[in-house]
């Protein structure tokens, strides 16, 4: 089973749930970890289990990156907010340093993120 990390910053949250409901057929066949109020918000808005972690600021990137480092986790979708300044910064970028040492599959954005989906589960 694949094991697929969510997470969006806020501008891109409801882009990001518009995605998840439009594959959340294939994705109920996979183990969902997302950072917090991501994971809260795709569980308000479908019926797919999800792990939540820590929110951003308070760690939840950090928390999936260390899956990463445990080669626990198959692939990352972070829509991410190019244009607003994130107060945590250092942790997103060490979450993308860890997946590009351990060579996991990492989309920043809706158009990559769907590019990833399809091949990771054959769709
Ligand atoms: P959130 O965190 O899902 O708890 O908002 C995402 C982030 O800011 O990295």
């Amino acid at each position: 089973m694949q094991r697929i990390a969510f997470i969006a910053h806020d501008e891109e949250k409801p882009a990001l749930i518009g995605f998840v409901q439009r594959h959340s057929d294939a994705l109920e066949d996979c183990s969902l970890v997302c950072t917090g109020t991501t994971g809260k918000r795709i569980q308000e808005a479908t019926e797919l289990d999800v792990e939540r972690k820590q929110s951003g600021p308070l760690g939840g990137d950090l928390q999936i990156g260390a899956e990463v480092a445990d080669d626990a986790l198959d692939a990352i979708c972070f829509f991410r907010d190019p244009l607003t300044a994130q107060p945590h910064e250092p942790d997103i970028s060490a979450l993308l340093r860890i997946c590009d040492v351990h060579d996991v599959p990492l989309a920043t954005n809706e158009a990559s993120a769907e590019h990833l989906l399809a091949g990771l589960l054959d769709l």
